[in-house]
């Protein structure tokens, strides 16, 4: 089985390697850069992303995490990860830096001017409804074209799921809605690739 690292100095670590261990995945907390090292693959979690870049500074992750991500390791961003993978965000905060690595512009907090919380079921790659969750969420507003759209919302208008090589992001937490779904796809692409 993959080893998949979840970053863990900020956001909702547990249920995230709850869903990769239940697609049958090896899930280990990433909180130094030897335990980057170690993983096959990453997911950087739901949560606040601004506090993930002063944390992921201040813990000396962020260039280790930029090489890995730069070398090719398969990544997967739910929400605040969706940001911290974007190498272009919009209403970020003064000086606001992300890990990058898809070629996107992200808009933070897009949803949370109209509602700041909901609940839609999606088409996500083609594999029929699933229910997702969007908290304060960003949306993308725009991809380059390498870029993969995966899933759409708001009748079509919002995109919330992308795929660029061995990185994937989306908009909502599917690890709070019970089924792992996105992790599974996560873990087989980390499996092909
Ligand atoms: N609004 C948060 C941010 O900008 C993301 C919210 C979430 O991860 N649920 O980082």
């Amino acid at each position: 089985a993959p080893t998949i690292g979840v970053f863990a100095l900020q956001g909702d670590v547990r249920e995230h390697a709850r869903c990769l261990e239940q697609a049958g995945a090896k899930a280990v907390a990433v909180r130094r850069p030897e335990e980057l090292e170690a993983v096959d693959a990453l997911v950087v979690p739901g949560g606040e992303s601004t506090t993930m870049w002063k944390l992921a500074d201040a813990f000396e992750l962020l260039e280790p995490l930029r090489a890995r991500i730069k070398d090719g390791m398969p990544a997967y961003g739910s929400c605040a990860g969706m940001i911290m993978l974007a190498d272009r965000i919009e209403g970020g905060i003064e000086g606001q830096q992300t890990i990058g690595g898809i070629d996107m512009v992200v808009r933070r907090n897009a949803f949370g001017r109209q509602v700041d919380s909901f609940e839609s079921d999606i088409d996500f790659a083609g594999m029929g409804p699933l229910r997702a969750v969007f908290i304060r969420a960003p949306w993308v507003e725009s991809v380059g074209s390498d870029v993969d759209v995966l899933a759409r919302a708001e009748a079509g208008d919002r995109i919330v799921a992308v795929r660029q090589g061995p990185l994937l992001a989306t908009s909502f937490h599917p690890e709070l809605t019970g089924g792992c779904d996105v992790h599974s796809y996560f873990v087989e692409m980390v499996r092909e690739l």
